[in-house]
């Protein structure tokens, strides 16, 4: 099997944290000048690996290599959160390269093809999955047209003129060019380090779905009005979140996540009671049938806290994401590889969090590979990985990646 070169995998790391460098993490969001910068130092690298890299209308980075034979795309992001970690999207870019290398060095791969993709603004500083979804011809152009920066307020066709691909064609995916579509990613979460485990073969990536819900009160004054007669939109709010944490542990699903991740109360102002409150929830799950139990669980309360009053209550759909499977012929692949480098020390297990990979499962087989995260802390600058877990990876990586090509 191709043998990858530990001090090339952690060097590439290393240069890439230098743009936007942050503490021990990296600021670049999506656009910026470090992003850019980054995003041609990658193409450079793609090129001195033997690839044809192209930066293309969406910054999406791709480096196509040049054989006849069967192809596997592997790809990440290269742009972070705010003030975010160095690992949280190059680590799969990086991981994607190494196969690049590793494998076109080996004569017995002799006409396999890795490509390696950057996608751009995978942490949704404009929008969701912008460069992977444009990739996959998912993206229209009236999307990017109404697209701003969600921190600085900066409209998306701006941010691509001033970094200069404002008029670039966007590159698409020719489906027939690729057997599967491969990402590594740190976990993000602690159940590999909890375990002992240093890799995770993902079997699905959760589906996100995103409730408001709007509570509809009377404003008054908090001075003149009593007790006995308010109808306090926030109170209502409160308790509501309250009969979420205990009906939900007895719907939802071993693995199931739910959040509460903004609440407005309205007016606002320590002196009136809020007329209206509204609170945005979201939960995870891969499984459809456990979203579907929760969704309904999440109405049923909203319809007695409805009934039983002072408030109005309602529950509006936002967003819901359809969870992705990976493929069995890519989490096999991984698995063997792992059961080669960390016997012992894997496990399957659905991703949390999304990621590109979900938006490519639907065009081709893809899978996913995870490491794991220190302290399972990420989006925040302190987020890391140990060196020896980043080098395994990479090397399982490799190999699953070479174990397609021969499939
Ligand atoms: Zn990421």
């Amino acid at each position: 099997m191709p043998k990858i070169d530990p001090d090339r995998v952690m060097g590439d790391l290393r240069r890439l944290a230098e743009f936007g460098k942050y503490k021990t993490g990296v600021h670049r969001p999506t656009y910026s000048s470090d992003d850019m910068a980054a995003r041609h130092w990658l193409a450079g690298r793609m090129a001195d690996a033997g690839l044809e890299p192209e930066i293309d209308g969406i910054g999406n980075v791709i480096g196509r290599g040049k054989g006849r034979g069967p192809c596997v795309l592997t790809g990440s992001h290269t742009e972070s959160q705010n003030y975010a970690g160095w690992l949280d999207g190059p680590l799969g870019v990086i991981y994607g390269l190494e196969a690049a290398r590793a494998i076109g060095a080996d004569p017995a791969f002799a006409g396999a093809v890795v490509d390696v993709g950057s996608w751009a603004d995978e942490e949704g500083h404009f929008g969701h999955f912008m460069g992977s979804r444009s990739f996959c011809g998912e993206l229209a152009e009236t999307e990017i047209d109404t697209a701003a920066d969600r921190t600085r307020g900066t409209k998306m066709r701006d941010a691509l003129a001033s970094a200069g691909l404002a008029g670039r064609p966007r590159a698409r995916l020719d489906p027939k060019r690729y057997v599967a579509y491969l990402e590594a990613h740190i976990e993000q979460g602690d159940w590999l380090e909890a375990n002992g485990l240093r890799i995770g073969i993902v079997t699905s990536i959760v589906g996100i779905w995103q409730f408001k819900i709007n509570f509809e009160g009377v404003q008054n004054h908090a001075g003149t009005t009593r007790m006995a007669i308010r109808k306090d939109a926030g109170v209502a709010l409160t308790r509501f979140c309250c009969e979420i944490e205990r009906r939900f542990p007895e719907i939802a699903g071993s693995r199931s996540v739910w959040t509460t991740g903004r609440i407005t109360l309205e007016p606002g102002d320590p002196s009136v009671i809020p007329g209206r409150a509204e609170m945005l929830f979201q939960i995870r799950d891969a499984d459809p049938e456990v979203l579907q139990r929760m969704e309904r669980g999440l109405f049923e309360l909203a319809a007695a806290a409805d009934e039983a009053g002072p408030c109005r209550v309602s529950v509006e759909a936002l967003r819901k994401s359809t969870p992705a499977m990976m493929s069995e012929r890519v989490q096999a692949a991984i698995e063997t590889a792992a059961a080669r480098h960390v016997p012992g020390r894997y496990v399957r297990m659905p991703s949390g969090a999304g990621h590109d990979a979900q938006i490519f499962a639907t065009h081709m087989p893809a899978g996913m590979l995870f490491v794991p995260s220190i302290g399972g802390i990420s989006h925040h600058w302190s987020e890391d990985t140990k060196e020896e877990d980043i080098i395994a990876g990479a090397q399982v990586f490799t190999d699953a990646v070479a174990a397609l090509l021969r499939s």
